[in-house]
């Protein structure tokens, strides 16, 4: 968390913006709906900067602008590395969606979203739903994920489970050289949306699941559907486990949980699993631990969004999402054959693209 020290540091938003050189932060407030969000524009190069919505209780503002910040940077190097034509962004509601969630609320934010005339494009991310999404999209059209009913491509979840269980596959392939799952013991921190999804897949193939969750009934619920075991979140890490699967929030790993953490793969859902990316990163990489990409490996949700602006087409969404086995491979070649951390093989990748793409737009 050390951007939040920064920020209480006495830095300001600007000068936390140029660090990693973002565009655009939009502060919105409205007393009537209690709605206070930040909007954040990472890089519009390769495109409209396309990112979720997440309503997260945050401790203080400082807390959720370093959120939004690392979450839009994130969505930059993900389109960029997974070859679409958009740019980075997202959105952060500050408050608790089990209690101040409104219609009122959500329409009031699409309007926020209207004002920036198609530069962001809104989705879902934790603690939004579909029907959220109906609402903002009554106030501005620059929404997708919207529910099937409206002609939209859904939930994105299931394909963001998809994608990170083939990212999963292509680190089993690289550590053990076989990527089958069956017997290996996985755990999975946050069994929301696309951890239920992952869950699935994983049962299926034979992996012997560990959950976990801060809200008993996603336990019980996902316990009534698989045959999984729980996993305290005292005793999380320090259980032997051969793949930690972090789908809940951001900075799992981190300097306390990797003091414990013993697994050869780490390979999930949640955005931002690197608590401090330079750090966190190598220590992974001096652990013997396998880290596949957290934005290369949970892009799927991101491809059947951009699938819906072009004209939904699930098969090609899925497929497409498929690829993501060969990308994490290639990473993977790419970290062993240069001894660097797999998250700077895929940044420099992710960079690369903008970096060209950006000299082509200017070119006649
Ligand atoms: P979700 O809100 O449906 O699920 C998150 C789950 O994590 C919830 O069940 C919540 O109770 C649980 N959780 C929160 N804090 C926890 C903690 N400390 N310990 C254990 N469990 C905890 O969200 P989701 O859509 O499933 O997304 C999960 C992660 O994947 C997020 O980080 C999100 O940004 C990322 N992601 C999601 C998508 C998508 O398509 N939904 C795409 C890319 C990335």
């Amino acid at each position: 968390m050390s951007d939040i020290k920064d920020l209480l540091q006495g830095n300001s938003v600007l000068q936390l913006m140029s660090i990693n050189n973002h565009e655009q932060v939009v502060f919105c407030n409205d007393q009537s709906t209690g709605l206070k969000a930040i909007i954040s524009i990472h890089n519009t190069v390769l495109g409209p900067a396309l990112g979720g919505t997440r309503m997260w209780a945050y401790n203080n503002d400082a807390e959720a602008l370093n959120d939004v910040l690392r979450l839009s940077r994130g969505m930059s190097y993900k389109a960029a590395i997974t070859g679409l034509n958009l740019g980075g962004g997202k959105a952060v509601i500050i408050g608790d969606a089990r209690k101040i969630k409104s219609e009122a609320l959500m329409r009031r934010f699409g309007k926020f979203v209207n004002s920036l005339a198609g530069k962001y494009i809104t989705a879902e991310d934790v603690g939004i739903n579909t029907k959220d999404m109906e609402y903002v999209k009554m106030e501005t059209d620059y929404v997708s994920g919207l529910p099937t009913s409206m002609g939209g491509s859904g939930d994105p979840s299931p394909v963001t489970a998809y994608g990170v269980y083939m990212g999963m596959k292509a680190a089993a392939k690289t550590k053990w050289g076989n990527d089958s799952l069956e017997g290996k013991k996985v755990v999975v921190q946050g069994i929301g949306h696309v951890g239920e999804n992952l869950v699935a897949y994983l049962v299926k193939e034979g992996a012997k699941v560990y959950v976990n969750d801060i809200f008993e009934d996603r336990v019980q619920n996902i316990s009534r559907q698989h045959k999984v075991d729980f996993v305290s979140a005292e005793n999380l890490f320090g259980l032997d486990m051969d793949i930690y699967a972090p789908c809940a929030l951001g900075a799992t790993i981190n300097d306390e949980n990797l003091s414990k953490l013993k697994c050869a793969i780490i390979a999930g859902a949640a955005n931002n699993q690197l608590a401090d990316e330079k750090i966190h990163g190598e220590m992974v990489k001096e652990k013997g631990i396998l880290y596949a990409p957290d934005f290369l490996i949970n892009a799927g949700g991101l491809i059947n969004v951009y699938s819906e602006l072009e004209g939904y087409n699930r098969e090609r969404a899925m497929a497409q999402t498929e690829n993501i086995y060969n990308t994490t491979l290639n990473i993977f070649k790419i970290s062993a054959d240069q001894n660097i951390p797999t998250y700077v093989a895929a940044n420099k990748l992710a960079e690369k693209r903008i970096e060209e793409i950006g000299r082509v737009k200017l070119s006649f």
